[in-house]
């Protein structure tokens, strides 16, 4: 791995407390994650919050009536397609595989509402597994860093998994997630007191250094 990514990373791993999920358990860390989608972070763990006090486990969501469903859904984006999606979810995780979260990403990626990114939450999150989890942060700091020139989070993943050795992989997310919405922000990133404002080519300061 290139010396100087990996500077990046540890600095990293010293100057940032990485964003946390709430939830442990495998269903739930995968039902908030499709609902985090183009959500904010604070709606979704509200919401989330609140999803399991009415529907605490697999079964209830799988029965839910979906105007009630919906009604709870109701602040974030999308929540009518999101409501439907996590019933079809509880229902073909109990049906198919026994109330459990499959361990598989050719298998999660075959469930409503999952692609990549939420895949790899859930395997790198619930079970541990190497996985770089690309979100938007994730996508945008790894340009800006000069790691990839990527157009898509897709591509980022591919990229990423060539250039960042496999022991940083899942906790990637984590950090860049804290880091980009703490400082290297989409609009007007804090450059100036950022930990790799020597590093970064994107740096706003770094030329009068
Ligand atoms: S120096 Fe600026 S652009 Fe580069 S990583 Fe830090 S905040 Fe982001």
């Amino acid at each position: 791995m290139n010396e100087k990514y990996e500077m990046m990373i540890k600095r990293l791993i010293e100057k940032i407390k990485p964003h946390e999920i709430p939830f442990s358990e495998p269903w739930k860390v995968l039902i908030s994650t499709v609902l985090s989608q183009r959500t904010k972070d604070e709606t979704t763990a509200m919401v989330s919050e609140r999803l399991y006090k009415i529907y605490p486990d697999l079964e209830s969501i799988s029965k839910a009536n979906l105007d009630h469903l919906e009604n709870v859904l109701k602040p974030i984006g999308f929540y009518r397609e999101k409501a439907k999606r996590i019933r079809e979810i509880a229902k073909i995780l109990i049906n198919e595989y026994n109330g459990k979260v499959p361990e598989d990403k050719d298998l999660l990626m075959k469930l409503p509402g999952v692609g990549t990114k939420t895949a790899n939450i859930v395997l790198s999150i619930s079970f541990k597994k190497d996985y770089i989890a690309v979100d938007t942060h994730v996508h945008r700091i790894s340009n800006r860093l000069g790691w990839v020139k990527t157009k898509t989070p897709e591509e980022t993943e591919i990229e990423l998994e060539k250039i960042i050795d496999k022991k940083y992989w899942k906790i990637l997310n984590g950090i860049l997630v804290e880091f980009g919405k703490n400082i290297c922000k989409p609009v007007n990133p804090k450059c100036e007191i950022c930990p790799l404002n020597d590093l970064c080519p994107s740096s706003k300061i770094v030329a009068k250094k």
